[in-house]
C-alpha cells in the first residue's frame, strides 16, 4: 500500500448526487475525492431513465406513424430498424454519460478516480490499492436489478434493464417477469417495436403500490396494443425448451407456461451496498441491504452519509437529487431540510404516462382522514381529444379540513407534465382553491384541474 491521501470528503458513486455534491464541495474551496467503478452517470444515464426515455421516444414515433391514417397521412409498413434505435438510445446516453465526466474532471480541487471502492475504516477508503482519508464521507453507490433464486434461474440466459442496453434486434417474443414501472415501460416500447410481448406478474394486478382503478386502466391500455399478460402468477420458474425459455407462473405439478424467445427480469432493486466494506465502517443496513440514515441523510456512523437508491429512501434520479439537495443544505448553507418534507412524486412513462403525486386514495383511506375526490376522464379534455389520445384519467383528492391537496393521478396524455401544477400547490402548502381559480392557456390539460376540482365530493370506490 501506498502512502494514504487525505481530502476534504470522499464520494463513492457518480449517481444522480455524487457529481453534484463534489462540485459542491469542490466551488467552496475543498478538497474532494469522487470514485466511479463503472459508468460515469450511474444507473440513470447509463441503463435507467435516460436511455429508456429515449427508447420510449422512439417507440412513440413508430406508434404514432402506424396510426398515419388517423390523422391524414399514408403511413405504409412501419418497420423498426433496432439497429438504428439502439444507435439513436446510445448517442443520447453516450452524451450524459460524456458530459458528466468531463465536468468531473474539469473541477478544481476534485480527483476523479476508477476503481472499486471500500472501507476500510469510518474514515478510510481502499480504492486500486491506494488508501484515501477524509472526515466525510458519502455514499452514493445506487443498486442493480435483483435477480431473484426462482427455479430455472441459472439454467436459461435471462435480460435485465442493464443487458437490455445492448439489444440492437427484435426479440421474436419477450417474456417480461415483473408488471411494474420497469417491466411495463419496456413491455410497451417492445410491442411496438414489433415483439410479442407477456408480461408476468405474481400479483393480483399491475403496479400494485397504485390504486386499483390505475392499475386497471395501465392493464387495458397495454392489452388494447396486443400485450398479454398475466397476474397471479404466484410461482415463477424458468426452464429451456428447444430455441424457446418457458416461464412457468404456477405452482401445480403441471403448469401453465409461457414459451418465449427472451426473458427480461424486472423484479425490483437491489442495493450496491454488499461489497463496500460496511461492517469495517461501523454502518448499519436493514435486512435488505439499504444503508439506515436519518431524516437529514446520516448513517449510523457520524460523519458518514448515504444518499439516493442505496438508503431506500426513494427510488428515482430526483428523490437521490434531492437528497444531495437536503445534505447540500446542511453542511453548507445551514437550511436544515429533512426528507420527510418532501412529498412522493413520480411518473411511469408509458404511452399516455401516469403522473404520480402525494398519497393514493388506498393511503388517503388508511390515514383515517376525511377526504374530498373528483375524477374526470381524459375523453373529455379537448387536448386530449384533439391529439387523439384520450386514453386514462385525472383524479385527485384533498383534505375536507384543511383545503390541502392530499394525492393525484395524471394518468393520460401529458400526465408527467400536468400533475407538477398540483405539486407545486402542496409543497405551497396553499388550498386547491388556488388551482381552481387560476387562469391556465387553453387547449392544455392543465387548464381542467379546476373542472376536476369543481366535482369533488367524498372519496369513496373508484
Ligand atoms: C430501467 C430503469 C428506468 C428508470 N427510469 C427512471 C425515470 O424515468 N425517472 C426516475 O426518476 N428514475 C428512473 N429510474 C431510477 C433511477 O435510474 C435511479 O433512481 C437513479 O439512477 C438512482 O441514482 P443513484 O444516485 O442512487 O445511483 P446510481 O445512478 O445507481 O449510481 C451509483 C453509481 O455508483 C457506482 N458504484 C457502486 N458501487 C461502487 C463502489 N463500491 N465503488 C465505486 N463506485 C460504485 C455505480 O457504478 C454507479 O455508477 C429508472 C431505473 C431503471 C432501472
Amino acid at each position: 500500500m501506498t502512502q494514504m491521501k487525505r481530502f476534504d470528503a470522499i464520494i463513492i458513486g457518480t449517481g444522480q448526487a455524487g457529481p453534484s455534491l463534489a462540485a459542491r464541495f469542490a466551488g467552496a474551496g475543498k478538497t474532494v475525492a469522487i470514485i466511479e467503478r463503472q459508468k460515469f452517470g450511474g444507473t440513470c444515464v447509463n441503463t435507467g431513465c435516460i436511455p429508456t426515455k429515449t427508447l420510449v421516444a422512439s417507440a412513440y414515433a413508430a406508434h404514432v406513424a402506424r396510426r398515419g391514417a388517423e390523422y391524414g397521412f399514408a403511413n405504409g409498413d412501419v418497420r423498426v430498424d433496432m439497429k438504428r434505435v439502439k444507435a439513436r438510445k446510445d448517442e443520447v446516453s453516450g452524451r450524459s454519460n460524456k458530459g458528466v465526466e468531463e465536468w468531473l474532471r474539469g473541477l478544481e480541487n476534485c480527483t476523479v478516480i476508477q476503481g472499486h471502492a471500500r472501507f476500510q475504516s469510518s474514515r478510510t477508503i481502499v480504492v486500486n490499492g491506494e488508501v484515501l482519508e477524509a472526515d466525510k464521507i458519502f455514499i452514493n453507490v445506487g443498486g442493480r436489478a435483483s435477480v431473484p433464486a426462482m427455479p430455472g434461474i441459472h439454467d436459461v440466459p435471462f435480460l435485465t434493464n442493464s443487458s437490455m442496453m445492448d439489444v440492437d434486434f427484435l426479440p421474436e417474443h419477450l417474456v417480461i417477469i415483473g408488471g411494474s414501472y420497469v417491466g411495463l415501460e419496456f413491455g410497451q416500447m417492445y410491442r411496438r417495436f414489433g415483439s410479442d410481448v407477456t408480461v408476468v406478474e405474481k400479483g393480483q394486478r399491475l403496479i400494485g403500490r397504485e390504486d386499483e382503478d390505475v392499475s386497471q386502466t395501465v392493464r387495458e391500455i397495454l392489452e388494447a396494443e396486443g400485450i398479454r399478460i398475466r397476474l397471479n402468477a404466484k410461482c415463477i420458474s424458468l426452464a429451456k425448451r428447444e430455441n424457446r425459455i418457458a416461464v412457468g407462473t404456477e405452482c401445480k405439478e403441471d403448469p401453465l407456461e409461457v414459451l418465449g424467445t427472451h426473458v427480461l427480469l424486472a423484479v425490483g432493486r437491489t442495493p450496491n451496498t454488499h461489497d463496500l466494506g460496511l461492517d469495517r465502517a461501523g454502518v448499519a443496513t436493514d435486512d435488505h441491504g439499504f444503508i439506515m440514515v436519518d431524516d437529514q441523510l446520516q448513517t449510523s456512523v457520524p460523519g458518514i452519509w448515504a444518499l439516493g437508491d442505496c438508503n431506500g429512501r426513494g427510488a428515482f434520479t430526483h428523490t437521490s437529487y434531492n437528497d444531495y439537495e437536503i445534505v447540500a443544505d446542511n453542511l453548507f448553507n445551514a437550511d436544515h431540510r429533512r426528507v420527510s418534507d418532501r412529498i412522493q412524486a413520480y411518473a411511469l412513462y408509458i404511452d399516455p404516462p401516469l403522473g404520480r403525486c402525494g398519497m393514493t386514495d388506498t393511503e388517503i383511506r388508511k390515514s383515517g382522514r376525511r377526504a374530498l375526490a373528483a375524477k374526470h376522464p381524459m375523453s373529455r379534455v379537448s387536448r386530449a381529444f384533439e391529439k387523439g389520445e384520450t386514453q386514462g384519467f385525472i383524479k385527485l383528492s384533498v383534505d375536507a379540513e384543511t383545503k390541502q391537496i392530499l394525492g393525484a393521478a395524471i394518468l393520460g396524455t401529458g400526465g408527467d407534465e400536468v400533475i407538477h401544477v398540483l405539486l407545486d400547490v402542496m409543497y405551497a402548502k396553499a388550498p386547491y382553491t388556488v388551482v381552481q381559480r387560476a387562469m391556465h392557456i387553453h387547449p392544455t390539460v392543465a387548464e381542467y384541474l379546476p373542472t376536476v376540482l369543481s366535482k369533488l365530493e367524498p372519496l369513496r370506490e373508484r
